[in-house]
């Protein structure tokens, strides 16, 4: 603890000058003089460690001589926190579980200790034990709020989706807020899991639940084109895709490509072409851009395509568009341009090498592929394709 930082230490001071205050009392209330002598030579005697920083010895020393009453159990339910909030986690524990030990106490402070314990166990990543314990507070009618909220946290850690609904539900009457975003995704997370062992039927009526719990959930759609498209039902796929648009529009780029799919499965080759160019006029994204060129490159020619990128790249320059282009015009130039072209190749993958594509709206994490939950701040839907010359 040497060069410890008077910000580290202060709440330990004035955890002393509490424990001071209680001693003091309890001397004055004791007609043994002896044991109080004894009393306030622990205190000093904690006090001193304090002073030369040796924060941990001063702790044990204050402890072990301040019984757990009425009086004194917020002072020790505090010496917990203190140390949870330092990392010592076990010390944390050991403090609350001699809180709980003492039969006396009464049950709202028990209630208080038992809240602190179970947020000492979540901490130490030992999510059944402050389970069991955030369910016996809530069987209390107590720290309800809280209580539902980190057990929420411990069901989506634990994957645990059914349970996720069902708490989120629960914690959406105790404070009054919707968790309707969030239960969509945990519906559309059993949709999955039931469509990738081979239950379309059952993940259907899952995504169906997704989106009565939030119209707006651009991934039930998704999900729904997904399953309705690998049935073989494009023309439901078509409509599942499409009311993207509606829902999030900075997602559109997500759906454009299985969209075309579905379109020239069904045989629509007018619809691919009439929806990129709604698409390119109203939104106008690097992706749209490149999947239109591949239309021209199929219908028309090469250079035709490249000119279209062209033009696009000159209204809104991108990376990734630059890259098509440079790949496109390879296959139509020689000699010296096409060895100049090789060289820019490598230079716009290297750029591109690495480079995130998309970022969350709530922490600025920046990943490589979408996410529906964000993995640094653990928000849901807040993850979206970069835009600008490097992104969509
Ligand atoms: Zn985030």
């Amino acid at each position: 603890m040497e060069n410890t930082p008077l910000i580290i230490v202060l709440p330990f001071v004035i955890l002393a000058f509490m424990l001071g205050y209680f001693l003091g009392r309890k001397k004055n209330d004791s007609n043994d003089s002896a044991s109080s002598y004894l009393l306030s030579s622990d205190y000093f005697k904690g006090l001193n460690y304090l002073l030369n920083e040796q924060t941990d010895k001063a702790i044990d020393v204050f402890v072990g001589m301040l019984e757990v009453g009425e009086e004194t159990v917020d002072t020790h339910i505090s010496l917990g926190n203190l140390y949870r909030q330092r990392g010592e986690v076990e010390q944390a524990i050991k403090i609350h579980q001699n809180v709980i030990a003492k039969p006396s106490l009464s049950l709202a402070k028990r209630n208080d200790a038992l809240y602190e314990l179970a947020r000492d166990f979540m901490h130490a990543g030992l999510l059944d034990r402050a389970e069991n314990l955030f369910q016996a507070l809530l069987q209390k009618q107590s720290h309800v709020p809280s209580a539902l909220k980190y057990l929420l946290s411990i069901y989506e850690q634990e994957h645990d989706w059914s349970e996720a609904i069902i708490t989120a539900k629960k914690l959406e009457s105790a404070i009054n807020k919707s968790y309707s975003l969030q239960v969509a995704h945990f519906y559309c997370e059993l949709a999955l899991a039931n469509y990738q062992s081979g239950n379309s039927k059952e993940a259907l009526k899952l995504v169906k639940k997704a989106l009565g719990t939030d119209k707006q959930s651009v991934r039930a759609s998704i999900l729904e084109g997904e399953i309705h498209h690998k049935l073989g039902n494009c023309k439901a796929a078509t409509r599942a895709y499409r009311r993207v648009e509606q829902q999030d529009p900075l997602l559109i780029s997500e759906v454009l490509e299985p969209l075309i799919h579905c379109y020239k499965e069904l045989g629509n080759n007018k619809e691919v072409k009439t929806y990129l160019e709604y698409v390119l006029n109203k939104y106008g994204g690097i992706t749209s851009i490149l999947l239109y060129a591949e239309q021209i490159q199929s219908r028309v020619d090469d250079k035709t395509a490249a000119l279209f990128i062209v033009e696009s790249l000159r209204k809104k320059p991108s990376l990734r568009g630059l890259s098509s282009l440079i790949d496109m015009s390879l296959d139509f130039t020689k000699g010296t341009a096409h060895d100049n072209l090789l060289i820019l190749q490598e230079i716009t993958n290297k750029l591109q090498e690495n480079k995130p594509v998309y970022q969350c709206t709530q922490c600025g994490f920046h990943v490589k592929s979408m996410y529906w939950n964000c993995p640094s701040c653990k928000s849901w839907s807040s993850i979206k394709p970069i835009q600008g010359i490097e992104g969509e």
